[in-house]
């Protein structure tokens, strides 16, 4: 329905006012150029529509990076963002508010564990979950048990201890000295995660599917393989669920496709549609050890990021939302596999689970990207080969039809 229009905006280019440039000319100057940006500035956004400073309207099939769940200025969640922002924004964790503790309700209920603690961020949500192992493991008597096995490849933030549990060193070159307490080993493999288990171990730290790294899921029975080294061995389970969790592959959190529960989970990202916000939850059990004073966040759980959270996970845990997630996520991939099998030498494989999918290719991905947005299209990638796709749950079929067209147009470009 809309496939006229963009295409219409897409040959607007030429005739573009120049807002935009003036813009990044701007940014530029002065903002720190610690970011590869796309050379647009983005004013306004409905659904999975966005819209330039020159107008021109863009289909955005990566929600922030697997944040805007619900998409743009989702009716529900501006009207409750708007009732809150003439009420009260923020009082600090020195008080209670009740939209924190229904925030604490909804999610507790819907993962199964018991306790939950609101940061700002990922990172953020990651340290809190790094801090608890340390300490639940020092509170059972074993000072020695520290140290925290992630996986190479992985992700889990930009902070100096999310930065050193991220498995990739292009992310941790130049901050030396890194943090102790890290050890990395292959993604997928229990047996090298067994051999790496010794009288210093804490805990585990996984992605249920590894996100940045290129959206490559865990082969089947890895969690519950994990879940069990734990329960032998006297180590948490950690699962970081920023970029899976709340709906985002068909289920509230992804860990849920196992069968598992892990002592503690990290939110972030989709959590509250685009005000940042993110949770760690954990066990009632593991929870006794963040007594009072022992952590905490100023702005953590803060009134408006909490009001649009609650929005978001009051409708993620609808069965029809969670539902249109999955065959939505399944029709999208189907026809990103049909691409694939037209340009088997360009497209080495299409993956994912729910609407978090990645398309690699035999090249570079970034050139594509610019052309899928000189085109009307917006992606990123994830991993130097991968171009991710991360919707809204609302996308319609049609929009992600008018996708793989678009995506089909940039690859024989
Ligand atoms: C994005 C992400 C993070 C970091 O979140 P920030 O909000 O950027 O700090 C951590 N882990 C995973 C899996 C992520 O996708």
């Amino acid at each position: 329905m809309r496939t006229a229009k963009t295409d219409a905006a897409a040959q607007a280019t030429s005739t573009s006012t120049g807002k935009n440039e003036q813009w990044i000319d701007k940014a530029k100057a002065h903002l720190l150029q610690n970011y590869k940006q796309q050379p647009i500035v983005l004013e306004r956004g409905l659904g999975s529509r966005v819209w330039d400073a020159d107008g021109r309207e863009y289909l955005d099939l990566l929600g922030g990076i697997a944040t805007c769940g619900l998409g743009h200025c989702h009716p529900e969640v501006v009207a409750a963002v708007r009732a809150q922002l003439d009420k009260l924004w923020h009082v600090s964790n020195a008080f209670y508010t009740e939209p924190q503790i229904e925030l604490a309700t909804r999610l507790t209920a819907a993962s199964g564990l018991q306790r939950a603690f609101f940061c700002n961020s990922g990172a953020e949500a990651n340290e809190a979950l790094i801090k608890l192992a340390r300490k639940v493991q020092k509170d059972r008597g074993n000072a020695d048990r520290y140290e925290i096995i992630t996986f190479e490849n992985s992700f889990h933030g930009r902070t100096l201890a999310t930065v050193t549990a991220t498995g990739q060193t292009k992310y941790q070159k130049g901050f030396e000295p890194l943090p102790a307490g890290f050890t990395h080993v292959p993604y997928g493999d229990l047996e090298a995660v067994r051999k790496a288990v010794g009288p210093h171990t804490a805990a585990i730290l996984v992605e249920p599917i590894q996100g940045e790294g290129g959206v490559r899921a865990a082969p089947k029975g890895f969690l519950q393989g994990l879940r069990a080294l734990c329960d032998e061995k006297g180590l948490l389970l950690l699962v970081d669920e920023i970029q899976t969790g709340m709906g985002r592959t068909g289920k509230a959190f992804a860990y849920q496709h196992e069968g598992i529960l892990p002592d503690g989970i990290s939110l972030a990202k989709s959590l509250g549609n685009g005000l940042p916000i993110g949770a760690m939850l954990c066990t009632d059990e593991a929870g006794k050890s963040l007594t009072p004073g022992t952590h905490g966040s100023t702005f953590g759980g803060n009134l408006i990021a909490a009001v649009a959270a609650n929005v978001v996970a009051r409708k993620v845990t609808e069965p029809q939302m969670l539902r249109d997630v999955a065959q939505k996520g399944e029709y999208f991939l189907t026809r990103l596999r049909e691409l694939q099998g037209r340009m088997p030498s360009v497209v080495k494989e299409a993956r994912g689970l729910g609407l978090l999918i990645g398309v690699e290719l035999f090249q570079d991905a970034a050139p594509f990207i610019a052309k899928c947005r000189e085109l009307g299209l917006l992606v990123n990638a994830a991993g130097e080969k991968t171009i991710r796709f991360a919707p809204a749950y609302t996308v319609t079929n049609d929009d992600l039809d008018h996708g793989v067209r678009i995506l089909e147009r940039a690859l024989k470009s």
